[in-house]
């Protein structure tokens, strides 16, 4: 019988999406399911008997053997898998929601750089990593040391922002409030 994709992803998640002979992962080797008793002789599709394994080591093309400790850990049992699978499934959702929240605040500041400049958009890419470093707070005030120098040009925000961080923010321009908490947004 084939294994169905939500049992496949339970076995990938219980292995950390590991091959648990050579321990490559996505994106260098494409995983598959191996079964140790093989099916020929009677292996089920029990989570016990099911391991992770790359292309290579489970067509036996690697050199690879048996022998890695994933292997001689004991198998969780399923229910545990129901409960791993909702928790991953919970952690992405935190992840997106933490990126929507930056994107948000990546906006914003964007909108003040427009606003005061009449400049174009400041890059999302380069402009989210500060955010999150450093806060909305410290990134507008970034800006408005450029705007109040009349140099409405966004390399010179970010020349700012990178000397920030890699020698520390100026004292006396913060107090140690700047950093905003993502938990409460
Ligand atoms: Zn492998």
């Amino acid at each position: 019988m084939a294994i169905s994709a939500s049992l496949r992803w339970q076995i990938f998640s219980r292995d950390g999406f590991k091959c648990c002979y050579c321990g490559k992962q996505p994106p260098d080797v494409v995983l598959e399911i191996d079964h140790l008793v093989p099916v020929s002789r009677g292996g089920t599709n029990d989570s016990e008997n099911l391991r992770t394994a790359c292309m290579a080591c489970n067509r036996g093309k690697s050199n690879n053997l048996p022998s890695s400790d994933l292997l001689n850990q004991k198998p969780i049992p399923v229910e545990n898998l129901e409960e791993a699978a909702e928790q991953t499934a919970q952690f992405c959702r935190y992840l997106e929601k933490k990126q929507n929240e930056i994107q948000r605040l990546t906006t914003l500041v964007d909108q003040y750089w427009r606003m005061k400049t009449d400049n174009a958009s400041l890059d999302p890419k380069y402009l989210s990593p500060f955010i999150v470093r450093f806060g909305l707070r410290a990134v507008i005030m970034a800006m408005d040391i450029a705007i109040n120098q009349n140099i409405l040009d966004g390399r010179y925000v970010f020349g700012i922002l990178r000397n920030w961080r890699d020698y520390g923010l100026p004292s006396h321009l913060f107090s140690n409030d700047i950093n905003i908490d993502m938990e409460k947004s």
